[in-house]
């Protein structure tokens, strides 16, 4: 039985002031025995003061991104180390928008992974296809390229979550639909059961992404494979974020 799990990427959203208001309305709703996992994941200016937030709730917290050298002259970039000091549990790599906005490469997040998590972090990996390989029904060879080359058998599954987000469904307001989402589900499990083992695979957690919002969660997280979300737009209200966590229960119970 796998527990799930649904994180908000932040993104670039939210002044101290307005992300301190966010969080303590997300741990209102949030309360601590729900059977979802739970994390934000703030702008880095925000980490430490949200880490404080949240002490003593259910919510643990994430970042967006993570450079795999431990320092150094990477001007701009973070560490593992840095997070892990601001109160990281999890770092998010190889989001869509770093992936096609800031052109990171599998060979560039086969180093973060690995990096982030010998530092102790566990890690939300991204996959997903764009639109025109979506059309051009090239959805499986493309997320298994992204698996294959980055994610390797000598690393600890029982830290590592997937997210599947398509990215023609990422802020777009389409999503895809939970028969496609739970496809794409089977299809990453069954490549983690080659790169783990199969008991591994079916304890990992699947999540889906693209344009979850309280109204299509529900849907989603009843497919079999589809084990919680990572959630952009609808996790900057704290009514429609817990709505959707509250969604993750319900398919689960
Ligand atoms: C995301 O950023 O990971 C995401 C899924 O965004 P949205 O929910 O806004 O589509």
């Amino acid at each position: 039985m796998r527990t799930p799990f649904v994180a908000g990427n932040w993104k670039m959203h939210k002044t101290l002031g307005e992300g301190l208001e966010l969080v303590r309305g997300i741990r209102e709703r949030v309360k601590p025995g729900l059977k979802v996992n739970v994390a934000v994941c703030p702008p880095f200016t925000l980490l430490h003061a949200i880490s404080k937030e949240i002490e003593g709730s259910a919510i643990r917290l994430g970042a967006q991104n993570v450079n795999w050298e431990a320092k150094g002259a990477f001007t701009g970039d973070i560490s593992a180390s840095m997070l892990l000091d601001a109160g990281c549990t999890y770092a998010i790599i190889g989001h869509s928008e770093r992936r096609h906005v800031f052109g990171e490469t599998n060979e560039m997040l086969a180093k973060k992974v690995p990096a982030a998590m010998e530092a102790g972090l566990e890690v939300i990996y991204c996959v997903g296809e764009t639109l025109e390989e979506h059309e051009a029904g090239r959805t499986q060879a493309v997320v298994a390229a992204q698996l294959d080359e980055v994610i390797k058998g000598d690393l600890d599954p029982t830290k590592l979550t997937i997210a599947y987000e398509p990215v023609w469904a990422i802020g777009t307001g389409k999503t895809a639909r939970p028969d496609q989402a739970q496809w794409v589900h089977v299809f990453v499990r069954g490549k983690l059961a080659g790169i783990f083992n199969e008991s591994a695979a079916n304890s990992m957690v699947i999540q889906y992404g693209g344009s979850v919002k309280p109204g299509n969660a529900g849907e989603l997280m009843s497919c079999p494979d589809v084990d919680g979300a990572l959630v952009g737009g609808a996790c900057l209200v704290a009514e429609d974020f817990a709505a959707i966590i509250a969604a993750a229960a319900e398919a689960s119970a």
